[in-house]
């Protein structure tokens, strides 16, 4: 087949990049896309050749990625966000609006072929909901007059302006706030070398690589009670020191940037902003546990971060801080950047790494943990941005002094998007432990329009609900543990009293039912039944019993499969029909309080 020079350049470079070629499938075929707009059976082929595959082998990989098309999609393919986080602020409605301005349905395309519309899961953009991106480009706070306009100046050729930076990171800072891993947010050029060099940047790898042993890296991050930023809330340090130091194998460190929880959008300006604290963040963590290789995965949608982060490791090299004996400290570590396509469940540690070796995102069983066996079968730590970001931190002003600004093992500070129904939507960096209402009514400026509470996911759309009069806590993992939900990824979002909690309910198995990779059966099965049920009693077709067989249904998957992905959807589920069950009554009279069902039934 014959390519253009510039992907065939491309081709080059990602098939050379890896220490086995397949990894290179999924980015190769995402930049075959981009150029051709599908993946013909021709490049099928193309790829099978250049990555010693079966063509077979191409097309199961491919078929798995919600990003990867078969079929040619419009010049310019919209993406309209539903979830809950735009949902809130009118995602359906601007969905329906689309769907009439451009005359096509979900996942059509216009007759020339300009426009295709598809209605998207949460594209990390929570903050500035409703959003849409077209293409790679991201649209933020839209009304309808206002996609209006972005079509028209597609339609005339021209490229209107995207968001240049995440809504919601760039403003007034809050007195509550204490910044730290954001405190560049906002200066000029804060992604560049130069400038991260000048606001402090790199002085914790010279610290880590001249002064500290890689034992004493691992005891300052565990004196930190830095716990996992990307749900799980497992101790860093911990974690780091599971990597066997006797292996003969390599050893990797894999930054998981793949943030595709509903909810969470603020590992995007991590990146976007402040790359080279990232990678600062990452070589050290190879530094402690001896690892010479690491590699950031990110979701596909954030496509123009990657640029933005890998042109921040061309700087790092350039500079010296990546590559051959860096600082001349004898240490080696490269790093590369490698996207996803699409798939909230290679966000799941053991998922990622499948996806990293060019397969089907599945999970793998544990153990053996990835500590010991991980990337191409060799000890492997995988760490959440804001995680590894939080490192130069603490290795520069010590474990102890990160620790105390938090709680008891909660040490330092968290990032937390609070998307949804609060006069300040926006990611605010603020230190663990901080009580949950101060928080929304002081830091996020309270619920809009003078209206009152009616609930709060804390962190994400895997967390249990809390109602109004259960907010009044500490947030960090324990207080929200015992509080009966989770910090989780820290994407908060905030309802009013207006939400319809069985809309809610139906929304959040929809993208679960949507997501679930199929391999175990009480995720299956459990995830698109109850989706069913919840579609059909959001339409006011529910029946008495069904209230009680959607919780059992949702506990009965509780702990029964494989990946946390069946606990992610049934934990809400629980929360939901417990706490607000007289909504789920409401609705066996065919009526939805809140009028939300006729804007939202058969919105595909
Ligand atoms: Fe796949 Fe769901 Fe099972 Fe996870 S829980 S392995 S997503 S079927």
């Amino acid at each position: 087949m014959e390519l253009s020079p510039k992907l065939a350049a491309k081709f080059e470079l990602l098939q050379n990049r890896y220490p086995v070629k397949r990894s290179a499938l999924v980015p190769m075929m995402l930049y075959a896309q981009d150029e051709y707009g599908y993946i013909s059976d021709e490049m099928v082929n193309e790829l099978a050749s250049r990555l010693d595959l079966r063509p077979v082998e191409v097309e199961e990989t491919l078929a798995y990625y919600s990003m990867l098309h078969r079929k040619p999609i419009g010049k310019h393919h919209v993406q309209v966000c539903t979830n809950v986080a735009c949902m809130l602020r009118g995602g359906a409605q601007l969905l329906q609006h689309a769907k009439k301005r451009l005359e096509i349905g979900h996942k059509e395309t216009t007759q020339d072929g300009v426009f295709s519309l598809e209605e998207v899961e949460c594209i990390g953009a929570c903050t500035g909901a409703p959003a849409i991106q077209v293409n790679y480009d991201y649209y933020e706070n839209l009304t309808p007059l206002k996609f209006d306009r972005i079509i028209e100046e597609l339609d005339n050729g021209s490229h209107p302006a995207p968001v240049p930076v995440i809504t919601g990171a760039l403003r007034e800072r809050n007195a509550l706030e204490i910044p730290l891993i954001s405190k560049r947010w906002g200066i000029k050029d804060s992604h560049k070398i130069d400038v991260y060099l000048q606001n402090g940047g790199y002085q914790a790898l010279e610290k880590a690589l001249k002064q500290m042993t890689p034992e004493s890296i691992i005891d300052e991050v565990k004196k930190s009670s830095l716990r996992g930023r990307g749900g799980a809330g497992f101790p860093t340090g911990m974690k780091w020191s599971f990597v066997p130091k006797d292996s003969p194998k390599p050893k990797y460190v894999i930054c998981n940037a793949d943030e595709s929880e509903p909810g969470s959008c603020k590992d995007r300006p991590l990146m976007e902003m402040d790359p080279h604290q990232l990678i600062e963040g990452i070589i050290i963590a190879g530094r402690a546990i001896d690892a010479h290789r690491g590699f950031i995965y990110i979701r596909g949608e954030y496509r123009y971060v990657l640029d933005i982060v890998d042109a921040a490791i061309a700087e790092a090299y350039a500079r010296g801080y990546l590559g051959n004996n860096i600082l001349g400290s004898g240490f080696d570590f490269d790093l590369l950047i490698h996207t996803g396509a699409g798939a909230y469940e290679c966000g799941e540690e053991s998922a990622l790494m499948e996806s990293l070796e060019g397969k089907r995102g599945y999970p793998r069983i544990k153990p053996p943990f990835p500590a010991i066996v991980g990337l191409y079968g060799c000890p492997t730590i995988i760490n959440n941005v804001e995680s590894l970001s939080s490192v130069p931190a603490i290795i520069l002003e010590g474990g102890e002094a990160y620790a105390n600004r938090g709680t008891p093992k909660n040490g330092g500070t968290r990032l937390l998007c609070v998307s949804g129904h609060v006069h300040k939507p926006g990611i605010y960096e603020i230190p663990l432990g901080m009580n949950m209402k101060k928080f929304i009514y002081e830091v996020a400026g309270g619920i809009r329009g003078g209206k009152k509470l009616k609930a709060v996911i804390p962190g994400g759309s895997s967390c249990p609900f809390l109602k109004a009069d259960e907010i009044d806590i500490p947030m960090d993992y324990d207080s929200l543990a015992k509080a009966g939900s989770m910090l989780g990824s820290g994407g908060m979002v905030v309802m009013d009293e207006d939400t319809c909690m069985v809309d809610m309910a139906r929304r959040i198995m929809h993208f679960y039912a949507h997501e679930s990779c199929g391999w175990c059966i009480p995720c299956r099965e459990g995830t698109s039944w109850l989706c069913k049920m919840l579609e059909r009693f959001h339409a006011g077709f529910g029946r008495l019993e069904d209230i009680d067989m959607v919780g059992d249904l949702a506990k009965n998957m509780l702990g029964r499969t494989f990946c946390p992905l069946g606990d992610a959807a049934a934990m809400p589920t629980i929360s939901i029909v417990t706490k607000f069950r007289s909504e789920f009554e409401d609705h066996l009279h065919g009526r939805c309080a809140y009028k939300s069902a006729e804007a939202l039934v058969g919105s595909r």
